[in-house]
């Protein structure tokens, strides 16, 4: 009989048990994709929010053309000049329950030297803020605006007091715009959920916002930032703000010689301006969303009944 070999451990490496577990973790794919979509998620989130990640995010992918970070904390100030958020809605707009006085006080306390109300379809708010301001005399010069819906999307007009019928076309609620002696501003052109128009080449306009703080995803201000850069239109920014907290969250630099409408209108025309400001914070973003969908489903309830 032959004698039994004396019993032997086989020495594992003590990395083998790790190995084992990403051996398996690997070859499963749906462990894998979990994994990769767990990597993946907060990186895209980082990249696409403008939050505080993202100059890590740029670093490890600087842009070809120019830094990433341009387009998150926008706009280098060329002109440094008054204050103006171009894009503020009050409570004469569905979806905006601001009142006057308070965007007037926030105005004031974020140290505006003005701002413009564009209200949907109509400009009796802004003409109402300015009178507003005019009796408290509070130094905030207020432009009397709008934000006409037109038939391919928003378009600001700044510096009117009368209405422009909505649903025309762009080419025809521009030409209204130009009799009224209107400054033209494109409003968020490629934020699709917010009746942005697009492309607005060939459009006889002053000035294009660059800088929407109210853009969930910084691709559209990025991407309406290089039209303008290519088109040699001047860039401005506003906050859209329909909640008075938001007032002043973004704004345009403008180097006008005085602190009126007509001198700022001039200036835009001018193009001495330069947007700047800071994202609106996501859950407010949400926030206001929700706000604006509440206040339309409840408008048009009480229309029906
Ligand atoms: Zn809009
Ligand atoms: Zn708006």
């Amino acid at each position: 009989m032959e004698p039994i070999p004396p019993l032997t451990i086989p020495k594992i490496p003590i990395s083998q048990p790790f190995a084992n577990f990403f051996l398996y973790f690997f070859l499963n794919k749906f462990f894998a994709v979990v994994f990769l979509l767990f990597l993946c998620v907060p990186f895209l989130l980082a990249l696409f929010s403008g939050s505080r990640a993202f100059p890590f995010v740029s670093f490890c992918f600087p842009s070809p053309r120019r830094p990433l970070k341009i387009y998150i904390n926008p706009p280098v100030v060329l002109n440094p000049g008054m204050k103006f958020d171009l894009h503020v809605h009050s409570r004469y707009s569905k979806d905006s329950n601001s009142d006057l006085d308070a965007i007037l006080t926030v105005a004031r306390a974020r140290g505006l030297d003005g701002l413009a109300i564009c209200d949907h379809d109509t400009v009796d708010g802004g003409l109402a803020c300015a009178r507003r301001a005019r009796e408290l005399g509070i130094g905030i010069t207020v432009i009397p605006g709008v934000e006409v819906s037109s038939s391919k999307g928003h378009i600001l007009i700044l510096g009117i007091e009368k209405n422009i019928e909505p649903l025309l076309s762009p080419e025809e609620t521009i030409r209204q715009a130009r009799i009224l002696g209107g400054t033209v501003i494109i409003p968020h052109p490629f934020k699709g959920s917010s009746h942005g128009i697009g492309s607005f080449e060939g459009l006889d306009i002053d000035a294009a916002e660059v800088f929407n703080s109210r853009c969930l995803f910084n691709g559209a201000n990025k991407k309406a930032l290089l039209e303008a850069e290519r088109l040699g239109i001047p860039p401005v920014a506003g906050s859209d703000s329909h909640i008075p907290e938001m007032v002043g969250q973004a704004y345009t630099e403008i180097d006008a010689s005085e602190n009126t409408v007509d001198a700022v209108l001039q200036a835009i025309r001018e193009g001495k301006v330069s947007p700047a400001g800071k994202k609106t914070p996501t859950p407010i973003i949400l926030r206001q969303t929700a706000g604006s969908v509440k206040r339309k489903i409840k408008t048009k309830i009480f229309r029906i009944t």
